[in-house]
């Protein structure tokens, strides 16, 4: 209660009633100045990270979930301002109950649009859904499964699509989960390759995460304020998942300490360089003697996890 009586008295400071309070900016803001606010930082990230050109062709990962549909529609915006162009590409991974709904999301958002969108499909490309793998592999991680295929399936259509970017919509919440939970288990090999893989390879298209410093509670707002069509729908797989608990924490830290999901990406932002000298000597890049993808080993993770839920 003592939130919404601070709410009902706190104004922006353009006197309009607030639609959200930045905890770590402590600010109250009004719909225009939050999405005002909102733009500038997408803005903002693009440009100090270098993420767009002129000219680029960015293929866009649309989940249909809340973060890749405003990713969507924020680069759409900036195409007044900077000519390059954009394509979506949405991997269907075959997960009953789930996915026909925020596929529907994805193509209708695309129609609003005018952007050409591409479907590839888990059961197509792979000989199996999401659901039959789980199902076949038994106490398997299913998220750690899926990442896999679906990366691979990302990096391989995007440069199908002739992409010179591929956009991701991972989040600030994700992006401090990602980091804490590469430090939690020892892996900061994996956390050198978190922004972009650490050996260049011309079969690795160039990810960029312009979400990457929007804190999730802030999309869902700006969907909202934007009538963006989202839907509710949690995977059902995620609870399976170490990223629950490590986000569980993580809320609860922001809450006590306002400011801690945007410290904990600025420090792995930080430390990317030093990350890549130490880990990039390593990771001479080979071709997966399967696919041809590039890859670390003999064989991609892709080729394994694919045959062996076959087998
Ligand atoms: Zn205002
Ligand atoms: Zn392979």
């Amino acid at each position: 209660m003592a939130d919404l009586d601070s709410l009902e008295k706190a104004r922006c400071h353009c006197g309009k009633e607030p639609i959200i309070f930045l905890h770590y900016a402590q600010k109250h803001l009004c719909e225009e100045h939050f999405i005002r606010m909102f733009d500038k930082r997408f803005r903002k990230t693009l440009s100090v990270h270098k993420m767009l050109r002129k000219g680029d062709r960015v293929v866009v990962g649309l989940s249909g979930g809340k973060d890749s549909t405003v990713l969507l529609h924020s680069l759409a915006a900036l195409r007044m301002d900077l000519p390059f162009e954009i394509v979506a590409l949405t991997i269907d991974e075959g997960i009953k109950g789930y996915r026909a709904r925020t596929l529907g999301i994805a193509r209708a958002e695309c129609e609003k649009l005018g952007i050409e969108q591409t479907v590839l499909r888990f059961d197509r490309e792979t000989g199996r859904t999401l659901d039959r793998m789980v199902k076949e592999i038994g106490d398997d991680l299913p998220c750690t499964h899926c990442g896999v295929i679906r990366r691979y399936l990302l990096n391989k259509g995007a440069r199908e699509l002739k992409a010179t970017k591929l956009a991701l919509g991972h989040n600030l919440d994700d992006m401090a989960q990602t980091v804490l939970m590469n430090i939690m288990r020892n892996e900061p090999a994996r956390l050198a390759r978190l922004y972009e893989p650490v050996s260049k390879s011309p079969r690795f298209v160039p990810r960029i995460r312009p979400l990457m410093l929007t804190p999730e509670k802030e999309n869902a707002i700006y969907a909202m304020a934007k009538g963006i069509g989202i839907e509710h729908v949690e995977c059902p797989y995620a609870r399976f998942a170490f990223r629950g608990h490590v986000r569980k924490m993580l809320n609860e830290t922001e809450e006590r300490y306002p400011g801690t999901k945007f410290k904990v990406v600025n420090a792995f932002l930080d430390m990317d360089g030093g990350l890549k000298a130490r880990y990039g000597k390593d990771a001479a890049l080979k071709e997966c003697s399967r696919c041809g993808e590039p890859c670390s080993g003999p064989v991609c993770m892709f080729c394994l996890r694919t045959e062996r839920s076959r087998a």
